[in-house]
């Protein structure tokens, strides 16, 4: 019989702590919600001591989620733990997480503190967490490097303390997948109390090794991994969710093992994450690149077209993975439209499948044909990137530009109620209109980043412009999508604007947790 591997999400808290992302309570909750219809097990939501926006987030996640267990960080400090359960316990299966370094470099240098110290915080931590709950998670920070006989006798003191859950962090990166599956039989063998509780493990990628790491320690006993959607996270990030769960899905052959993850979200959480975090996806990433199922060989090719198991292990449907089909016209109607996003996995209020829907037959009436991936467009700037008020409306934009014509654009925009209208001139078309935006909404955010892609590909396809605005120490990622690049940007530029509006207004703020 296969044994369940738990899946433990950390995108929400260590993938957070990926440079460059961070998130608001709205994009925090609507990743959450996907992450419970991937079914994990686990969401790791936040560290609610690290600040008051962290607090808020984990919270709000604990009351709005009943499928996965929310968990939240902690440091072995009663302060920590207390704030820890305050923001968790209205979850449904609540978990305290709470931490300790365990290796002698990090106890010399950075705490200054004996083995034996460390061992008496970790008993009192444990048992402090266990009078609220008894869903307590014990990891030993830097594990990998720490002494195996210390690190035995800290997991036996916080099993009988009351922890059911060890986790073994490879916090620096530095394991190879032998000596690190190595330590955990270790570990299985030296814990005399283990039966009692499961190991997991935690691996960095800093050697390109999270995910080989990840599936040695499974061979040799752990049954939680902690994982990241997109392999987010500290520096090199974590061992990548999508990656670990479809090794073990497709060697079936070899591992036995199962996840109860959904497969066929894969996909359409990666490209949200990848969106609400700014942070983009490699193309020759593994299962969720963009060229993670593209042939370019000949002979591969013509092998695919005769069977696709000749060069295909998985299918691209197996992750969620749609190919471009015709799906809807301008004479689909608003039935037809709500089951056709039913089917992609939206499941929209009355209100939303309007606004989608007027953006639809917009788009229907300049673009014939209407694929997939541009209702995906659609869904995820109309809702996904609508989570924040419009202060800012885009109403109208004309643009006249050419070879002999020196690129004018007049903007005509609603200022929280208010239409102003204005004109500027630029280099170019794009220029034109983001001066004539900047003068009415009188911003001073710098433009960091400029980004333009089409989604399907040919002339016809619809534009898609990721901007990254920087205002007041404040960065945001705005997105737009039209037929007409020039519009796409204009609305991009508009929907950071909203962005960064919304956070100086002193809006709910994913404020980046302390670094630990
Ligand atoms: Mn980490």
């Amino acid at each position: 019989m296969p044994e369940k591997v738990y899946i433990f999400d950390t995108t929400l808290r260590d993938g957070e702590q990926t440079p460059g992302a961070s998130l608001n309570v709205d994009e925090k909750l609507q990743i959450a919600r996907n992450l419970e219809m991937l079914k994990v097990d686990v969401i790791e939501a936040g560290f609610p001591f690290a600040s008051p926006g962290d607090f808020e987030a984990v919270r709000t996640i604990a009351r709005e989620i009943r499928g996965p267990q929310i968990a939240g960080l902690a440091r072995a400090f009663e302060k920590d733990i207390d704030a820890c359960w305050e923001a968790v316990k209205e979850g449904s299966n609540p978990r305290i997480h709470t931490f300790i370094s365990t290796s002698d470099i990090h106890l010399k240098y950075q705490m200054r503190k004996s083995r034996e110290e460390v061992l008496e915080m970790t008993k009192a931590a444990v048992k402090h967490a266990a009078r609220y709950t008894s869903n307590v998670e014990f990891s030993a920070m830097d594990a990998s490097r720490s002494d195996p006989a210390y690190v035995a006798q800290v997991f036996t003191a916080a099993i009988d303390a009351g922890a059911k859950v060890l986790n073994f962090p490879d916090t620096v990166g530095y394991a190879i997948p032998q000596e690190f599956g190595a330590k955990i039989k270790y570990l299985m063998e030296h814990i005399p109390n283990i039966h009692k509780a499961i190991l997991s493990v935690h691996c960095h990628n800093d050697l390109g090794l999270a995910v080989a790491n990840t599936l040695a320690a499974i061979m040799n006993g752990v049954r939680q991994v902690e994982v990241t959607i997109n392999g987010l996270g500290e520096r090199a990030g974590n061992a990548s969710l999508e990656e670990v769960v479809m090794a073990l899905h497709t060697r079936k052959d070899f591992f036995d093992y199962y996840t109860d993850i959904v497969t066929q979200y894969l996909h359409p959480t990666s490209r949200l994450v990848s969106k609400l975090t700014g942070v983009v996806v490699q193309p020759n990433k593994a299962i969720v690149g963009a060229n993670a199922f593209a042939h370019e060989s000949g002979i591969h090719q013509d092998g695919v077209l005769k069977e696709a198991s000749t060069f295909e292990i998985m299918t691209p449907s197996t992750v969620g993975l749609k190919t471009s089909s015709l799906v809807l016209g301008k004479l689909s109607g608003r039935h037809a439209f709500r089951n056709k996003l039913q089917e992609m996995g939206y499941h929209l209020s009355d209100e939303e499948l309007n606004k989608v829907f007027m953006r639809f037959k917009n788009l229907a009436d300049r673009k014939k044909q209407i694929f997939d991936e541009d209702l995906l467009s659609l869904v995820e700037t109309e809702v996904v990137f609508k989570s924040v008020p419009e202060y800012y409306r885009l109403v109208d934009l004309i643009v006249l530009t050419g070879t002999m014509v020196k690129p004018n654009a007049t903007v005509k925009l609603e200022v929280a109620g208010e239409l102003k209208t204005h004109s500027a001139f630029g280099d170019g078309p794009i220029d034109a209109t983001y001066k004539a935006i900047t003068d009415l909404a009188k911003s001073k955010a710098k433009l960091l980043k400029f980004a333009v892609s089409s989604i399907t590909g040919g002339t016809e396809a619809l534009g898609e412009v990721s901007v990254r605005l920087e205002d007041e120490g404040h960065i945001v990622t705005g997105q737009g999508v039209d037929p007409d690049v020039v519009t796409a940007s204009a609305r991009a530029y508009i929907n950071g604007l909203n962005r960064l509006h919304f956070l100086k207004a002193g809006g709910p703020k994913g404020q980046k947790p302390e670094k630990l």
